[in-house]
């Protein structure tokens, strides 16, 4: 693949070929989003070549940015004692790290000498961090330098490391014959190991300054945070695509990028990794590296007093070395990695490439991680991302804000209220002694709620949530002040609670706690009361025995246990701090209080998102399909605060040549019966035979795969059953073999497999069997991310307009709050109505969007509704689809339309 530089709108953008004209157009215009910090909105269909010209485009501007800035720097070093910029605010280049800028303005009336003293004294101090800061850099290119030239480096490395293990084997060898020698430890009140399970002293933040989680090590990890590209994408295999195409592409030699993941993705302690669910790994890791910081004070403490008792030190970690990981830092940016890589790479260095990654930021060009991380707000921090004066990429944004409404809403049910009130309540029972004042009232405080929540739902805390019928049923919406006055909690400071729960990481105690003792202690005073709850919890907990369980031994084989229920009301007690009017709670009650639930709705997803597009120097939202574009515009951008004119759109056309395409809208079928899909006509039996009919005719004249989606499972369900009936499904059988979307996500691949071979298989066979057609479901499985190129679909087909169901609590009250919030623009629907429709729009977009993958792809595209036809909604379609559909308002042009095109397609092909 032959790199070639392209010029576009005078700038020169290195591509691995020659790139179709709308990719030079997508890069020009991303190039000009960022340099002028706006906020993009870019559309580009699947196959055109998205991710390239995002990688070449915006590489290209942080190249350009980084050298104006170096020559920037240069000339302001050079004339040291020159006057910068006539006193005016520094060069834009140097805001991103030099970012303390000095406050120009000056007082008014200030005498001349002083403004020229402190003027002096800001450019004083700007060269002496520009100074600093090109030491820094230097620094690192040349430890870069080293690794990538010097073989010799890692091996040494690698020696150092046995060298290093070694020591640490014959240390705890020392450590164990020493503690033989003097005898087993005086029995005091807590067993070995237990007392890390109770809380230190709180202090809140009024008491104390902001607690630095980091260490010694970790702050000589730290460096400058450069200017940078966040890129995030959905899923894993998204990421791990765009990395591949990095490393294809001109920048995948001299890029440091490094890729971002989970514990669960990248932990590499087999032990630690074992423990299978997310938040038993993240919590076992992060108690891993408390024990180490804890180790490090209490020996320290031990130095200074040695006749304390020792205690014995508790496992950190092997993989968090200060040594390694900063060598495993320096590699990860010596070379373009995807996460596998960077396991092995971790695995081979003997550090952590969890924390490796991490550690990497500050100085990577490119940072590729997923959505969560990147969305919210608490996660971002815990993962060292800074957003300030950075350039931050969301790519297949066209659910961006379901997803960020999704990440940030939360549920609890009445069994897990009761369980974390249990847990915590014994807890509290056997520490009350050794527990400061202020987490016995932070204890009580969270128990008091738990209680609350209970008894708002309509159940009792001491009893049985699973048999506790509730004797009112139903699901009520409440605002987040209505909850808090009806559960009678508004007069407790959430946000304190929050805090607290942050701070003393209560839950994780509680935790080792219940890992430990299994989820039932005896308490003798409380045992009457306690008696039918026990017996709930214990079943549902297999392992525990009679109270009280006996510690659990190390290494004992244990079934994975399910993530602390109190982990899940500190997320519930969080998103009630949300401002009133941005969320609502949802008060689901259902026949007992276990299967009862309180769930957190977040209505306005410009909340979260408001402060990345405040701190970003720019944000480009793309897609393969963003149509329609009102939502982000509206409700994301609008209600962030963000300025219409920073928000630039930019969409471009397929790469396919436009007779490759053929979109239609029928409005009635073969028998002349008008196809309108709402819900009280779309049950009629006529309406289901005759859409059978139009696909009996469909299957006819096209090849290969015929994808056809139906707007619910339900639907699906009731138009097979009929066509079975009937003996429609003989007559489609006769021309296509059919399979159906399965219910469960695990049979996917399978289902897909199959089809895919049988349409091969009748491709090479011939015959009167042509191919295959698959009954799917709009916003199934098979909607999104499924690759129906080629012969695997022809067609595609949409029965009706999937809207989404209104009398949904949810959707009743999005549609009202923002019919209450956004302003109605003149000869438009009222926001609400136009929501519904959008989601509608959203969702056929995505499934039509399954076919045409490449440049030299065709297929036709079947709306089947006569509402299709509707000017407002036939413009919600993407521009490439839109400007080639035919309205069909009989069946027989249209019939004919797609025999032609077909015929002469499949002559072709
Ligand atoms: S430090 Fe890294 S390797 Fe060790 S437990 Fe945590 S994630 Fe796993």
């Amino acid at each position: 693949m032959a790199n070639k530089t392209q010029e576009a709108g005078g700038i020169h953008f290195p591509f691995p070929f020659t790139p179709y004209s709308i990719q030079k157009d997508f890069m020009a215009e991303l190039y000009q989003v960022l340099e002028a910090g706006k906020i993009g909105i870019f559309e580009s269909p699947t196959g055109t070549g998205k991710s390239l010209s995002l990688i070449c485009g915006a590489l290209s501007w942080l190249r350009d940015f980084e050298q104006k800035k170096r020559q920037e720097e240069a000339r302001l070093l050079e004339s040291e004692t020159a006057p910068l910029n006539g006193g005016k605010a520094q060069p834009p280049f140097l805001s991103s790290s030099c970012h303390e800028s000095p406050d120009t303005r000056r007082p008014a009336g200030e005498p001349d000498w002083v403004t020229q003293f402190v003027q002096k004294k800001e450019e004083r101090d700007l060269v002496d961090r520009l100074k600093e800061e090109q030491s820094r850099r230097k620094k690192r290119e040349e430890r870069l330098q080293q690794i990538r030239h010097n073989a010799q480096l890692k091996y040494v490395a690698k020696c150092e490391r046995q060298e290093e293990d070694e020591t640490e084997r014959l240390l705890r060898l020392s450590r164990e014959v020493l503690a033989a020698g003097t005898g087993a430890e005086p029995l005091e009140q807590l067993a070995s190991g237990e007392e890390e399970l109770v809380l230190s002293e709180y202090e809140s933040d009024e008491e104390k300054g902001a607690a630095n989680g980091l260490g010694e090590d970790e702050d000589d990890l730290e460096e400058e945070h450069i200017t940078k590209i966040y890129y995030c994408s959905r899923t894993h295999s998204q990421l791990a695509q765009f990395v591949h195409e990095v490393q294809k592409s001109p920048f995948g030699k001299d890029t440091r990028l490094v890729s971002l993941g989970s514990r669960q993705n990248l932990c590499v302690n087999e032990d630690v990794k074992n423990l299978g669910s997310m938040q038993l790994i993240n919590d076992r890791c992060m108690e891993m590296q408390r024990s180490k910081h804890e180790n490090k004070s209490r020996a320290e403490d031990e130095e200074k007093e040695p006749k304390r008792r020792r205690r014995e030190p508790r496992t950190a970690c092997p993989f968090y070395n200060y040594t390694r990981l900063q060598l495993l830092r320096d590699e990860v940016l010596v070379e373009v990695k995807d996460i596998e890589q960077l396991v092995t790479l971790g695995k081979e260095a003997g550090a952590c490439p969890y924390y490796g990654s991490r550690f990497a930021i500050p100085a990577a060009q490119l940072v590729v991680l997923p959505y969560q991380m990147l969305l919210h707000a608490a996660t971002r921090q815990a993962a060292g991302i800074r957003l300030q004066g950075q350039v931050v990429i969301i790519d297949e944004a066209h659910n961006l804000i379901d997803t960020i409404t999704s990440i940030h809403s939360t549920d609890v049910s009445g069994s897990q209220l009761c369980q974390a009130h249990s847990q915590l309540f014994q807890y509290m029972e056997r520490y009350r002694k050794r527990l400061k004042a202020k987490n016995l009232m932070y204890i009580k405080q969270i128990l008091y709620l738990l209680e609350k929540f209970v008894t708002v739902l309509g159940g009792n805390i001491k009893q049985n949530p699973n048999t506790q019928s509730l004797s009112q049923t139903g699901t009520e919406l409440k605002t987040i002040n209505d909850f808090l006055f009806q559960s009678q909690i508004d007069n407790i400071n959430l946000f304190k609670v929050q805090r607290y729960c942050e701070k003393s990481m209560v839950s994780r105690k509680l935790f080792g706690f219940t890992e430990r003792y299994g989820a039932v202690l005896a308490l003798p005073r409380e045992q009457p009361r306690l008696a039918g709850f026990q017996h709930f919890l214990q079943s549902l907990q297999p392992g525990v025995t009679e109270a009280p369980a006996a510690p659990v031994e190390e290494g004992e084989a244990r079934a994975p246990r399910p993530a602390s229920p109190l982990m899940r009301v500190e997320g519930f007690l969080a998103a009630l701090t949300t401002a009133n009017q941005d969320g609502r709670v949802i008060l689901s009650r259902q026949g007992s209080l276990s299967q009862s639930s309180l769930k957190f709705l977040l209505l306005n997803p410009a909340v979260p998102f408001a402060q990345v597009v405040k701190e970003c120097r720019a944000v480009v939202i793309a897609g393969g399909t963003m149509q329609p574009v009102s939502d982000f515009r509206e409700q994301l951008l609008a209600c962030a605060g963000v300025d219409a004119e920073r928000v630039v759109e930019f969409s471009c056309g397929h790469v396919i040549p436009p007779d490759n395409i053929l979109p239609l809208v029928i409005c009635s079928g073969p028998s002349n019966r008008q196809l309108e899909f709402t819900y009280l006509k779309r049950e009629l039996p006529q309406m289901m035979d005759e859409t059978g009919r139009v696909l009996c005719n469909l299957c006819n004249v096209v090849p290969g795969g015929v994808v056809c989606f139906f707007p619910s499972y339900e639907y699906q369900r009731q138009v097979h059953a009929h066509w079975d009936k009937t003996g429609l499904l003989a007559r489609l059988a006769v021309r296509k073999k059919i399979f159906q979307e399965p219910k469960r996500a695990s049979e996917v691949e399978q289902v897909l497999m199959d089809y895919s071979r049988c349409i091969k298989c009748c491709g090479q066979v011939g015959g009167v069997v042509t191919g295959a057609l698959l009954l799917s479901v709009v916003g199934g499985k098979m909607s999104e991310g499924i690759n129906f190129s080629d012969n695997l679909g022809r067609c595609v087909v949409v029965v009706g307009m999937p809207y989404p169901n209104i009398k949904s609590p949810e959707l009743q009250e999005k549609v009202a709050y923002l019919d209450h919030t956004l302003p109605r623009s003149p000869g438009q629907l009222p926001p609400g109505k136009a929501l519904v429709e959008n989601l509608c729009m959203k969702a056929v977009n995505q499934s039509i969007g399954r076919a045409i993958r490449h440049q030299k792809d065709f297929a036709s595209i079947v709306l089947l509704d006569q509402r299709y036809a509707r000017p407002p909604i036939l413009a919600k379609l993407p521009g490439w689809i839109r400007d080639r559909v035919e309205v069909k308002a009989t069946f027989g042009p249209a019939f004919a339309a797609l025999r032609k095109f077909h015929h002469e397609k499949s002559g072709l092909s």
